[in-house]
C-alpha cells in the first residue's frame, strides 16, 4: 500500500522562522507613519516590541522561543497528505499534496502567530490585548493563544459576522475572551460610524480602527493582527519549512503551489520557504498561484499603491494591492477572504512576476469543497476550498495536456463552522458576487495623498 501521509515528530518540527526580508532581490517599499506619510520603521506602539523588531528584520532565520514551540507542538507538526482519492476522482495524472492546518485547536493555521504574539507580549508586561475579527477564526484563535499565557483579550468582531456567525463567538468566550460588535459604542471611531449610519453592518477596516483606538488608550494594552503584516508571515512559515521535509520524505518536489489569499498569511507560510528556489534559479518554473474570491478581487483588480490598513487611518500605511480603505465587501461566505488589502511581501512578490492569481466565483469553490470532503473527508473551510478549485482545475489541465505534475495545496483550516454555507449552497440557495466596476472606482477615490515616497 502506498503512503497518504507524512508524519514528522516533535523533533522534527522547525525551530527557526524563515525570513523573506533578507533574501528579497528588491527591498521591500518601507511603511508610512499614519500622520507625517513619512516612511517609517518605528509604526505607533501598538505591538510588542519583538514583534516590531521582526517586521523589519533582516535576519534569515528567528529563533521560535522554547515556550512558543511547546505549545505548538500540541499540535504541530502539521501532516502533508496525498489526495490520492481526489486524483482518482478527478482521472489525473498529477499527484496532489496537501498541508494540513484545520488539525489546531482553533481549526486553522492562524493559531501559529496567536501564540507567538501573545508571548511576546506577555514577556513584555502586557496584560491584554485587543483585536478585531471577520467571521471570528483569527479572534477565536488569538482567544486561544491569549487563554496559553494568561492575557485578557477583546475582539471588535465585524457586526454582520456577530449576529450571523454565533459559534464562533461562543469560541472565542469559551476562550476567554470578550466579544463586541462592530462598530460598536466602546470607541469614539465605532460611536461616529454609529451616528453616520445606525444601521453599519460592519467591516474588517472599522474593526481594525476600534481595536487601534483601544490599545492607543490603554497602558496595559497592545494591539495585534492576524494578517497582512511581515511578523505575521514570518510566524506561518513553520508551514512551509515542515512541508520541504514531508515532499522530500514523499521523494517529491512541486511544480506548482496553490493557495488562498485573504491578507496573505497563511499562503505565505507555506510557500515563502519554498519561493527561494525559485528566487536563486534552483527551480525558476516553479509556479505559485494565489487565489481570492471574485467578490474581493484585491490581486487581480485592485490597484498597487499606498493605502491605510484601517478606515480611520491609523494604521500604517502599505504599498500594497488594495480596493480602498472604505472598502465594504460584499456578503461572500469566505469570511477571511474579505480584506481591502494584502499582504506587502506577496504584492511585492507579485510585482516581480514571482506568483500568480486568479479570482473564483463563490458557487465553484462550494462545489469543489464539497469533490475534497467527499473524496478526502476533509470539509475545507471555505477559504481554502478557493485554493481546492484551482488545484482541481489544474489537476484537469494535466489530464488533459497528459503532463504529470506535482502540486501543493495549502488546506489552511476546516469548514465545521461554515456548515451554514455548505448548507446554502447544497440547498441551492447560494449566489455569485463580482465587485463592480463602478464600486472599484468610489473606494480609489479614497486613497491617501502621499508625498512621493
Ligand atoms: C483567515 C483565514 C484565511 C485567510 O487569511 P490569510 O491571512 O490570507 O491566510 C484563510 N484560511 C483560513 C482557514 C482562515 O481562517
Amino acid at each position: 500500500m502506498e503512503t497518504t501521509k507524512y508524519i514528522l515528530t516533535e523533533k522534527e518540527m522547525p525551530t527557526s522562522w524563515y525570513n523573506i526580508l533578507p533574501d528579497l532581490p528588491k527591498p521591500l517599499p518601507p511603511e508610512l507613519h499614519p500622520g507625517t506619510k513619512e516612511p517609517t520603521i518605528l509604526p505607533p506602539p501598538l505591538f510588542a516590541a519583538a514583534v516590531n523588531d521582526q517586521e523589519y528584520s533582516k535576519e534569515r532565520y528567528i529563533e521560535i522561543p522554547e515556550e512558543v514551540q511547546a505549545i505548538y507542538h500540541t499540535w504541530r507538526p502539521t501532516n502533508l497528505h496525498r489526495a490520492y482519492r481526489l486524483e482518482k476522482a478527478l482521472d489525473t495524472p498529477a499527484k496532489i499534496f496537501y498541508k494540513y492546518e484545520g488539525s489546531s485547536a482553533a481549526g486553522s493555521h492562524k493559531l501559529n502567530t496567536a501564540v507567538a504574539q501573545a508571548y511576546y507580549n506577555k514577556k513584555e508586561g502586557i496584560t491584554r490585548l485587543a483585536t478585531e475579527t471577520g467571521a471570528g477564526q483569527w479572534g477565536s484563535a488569538l482567544a486561544l493563544g491569549c487563554q496559553f499565557f494568561g492575557l485578557e483579550l477583546k475582539v471588535y468582531m465585524v457586526k454582520v459576522s456577530y449576529h450571523q456567525k454565533p459559534y464562533r463567538r461562543i469560541l472565542m468566550e469559551s476562550w476567554g475572551a470578550q466579544v463586541v460588535p462592530s462598530p460598536s459604542e466602546d470607541t469614539e471611531i465605532g460611536r461616529r460610524i454609529l451616528a453616520e449610519n445606525p444601521d453599519s453592518t460592519g467591516s474588517l477596516g472599522i474593526a481594525i480602527s476600534e481595536a487601534i483606538e483601544d490599545a492607543f488608550g490603554r497602558d496595559d494594552t497592545h494591539y495585534s493582527i492576524g494578517s497582512v503584516a511581515n511578523h505575521v508571515l514570518l510566524h506561518q512559515t513553520v508551514i512551509g519549512q515542515e512541508s520541504i521535509k514531508q515532499m522530500e520524505m514523499a521523494d517529491a518536489y512541486p511544480d506548482i503551489i496553490v493557495g488562498c489569499v485573504g491578507g496573505g498569511s497563511n499562503f505565505a507560510g507555506l510557500f515563502l520557504p519554498w519561493v527561494k528556489d525559485k528566487l536563486s534559479g534552483k527551480k525558476s518554473d516553479l509556479r505559485i498561484i494565489c487565489v481570492e474570491p471574485q467578490a474581493c478581487p484585491t490581486l487581480t483588480r485592485g490597484k498597487y499603491t499606498w493605502d491605510f490598513g484601517d478606515v480611520a487611518g491609523m494604521a500604517p500605511i502599505l504599498k500594497m494591492h488594495t480596493l480602498g480603505h472604505n472598502f465594504v465587501p460584499p456578503p461572500v461566505h469566505a469570511g477571511g477572504l474579505r480584506y481591502h488589502g494584502m499582504a506587502p511581501i506577496i504584492c511585492h512578490l507579485y510585482q516581480m512576476g514571482m506568483l500568480e492569481a486568479r479570482a473564483e466565483y463563490q458557487k465553484p469553490i462550494f462545489e469543489a469543497g464539497i469533490q475534497f470532503a467527499r473524496t478526502e473527508g476533509i470539509i475545507p473551510a471555505p477559504e481554502p476550498a478557493h485554493a481546492v478549485k484551482a488545484t482541481i482545475d489544474e489537476a484537469i489541465a494535466c489530464r488533459e495536456s497528459g503532463q504529470s505534475k506535482t502540486i501543493l495545496l495549502a488546506l489552511s483550516g476546516h469548514g465545521h463552522f461554515d456548515l451554514g454555507a455548505y448548507d446554502e449552497y447544497l440547498s441551492g440557495n447560494l449566489q455569485d458576487y463580482e465587485f463592480p466596476e463602478e464600486k472599484m472606482k468610489e473606494a480609489m477615490a479614497s486613497l491617501p495623498e502621499v508625498p512621493s515616497a
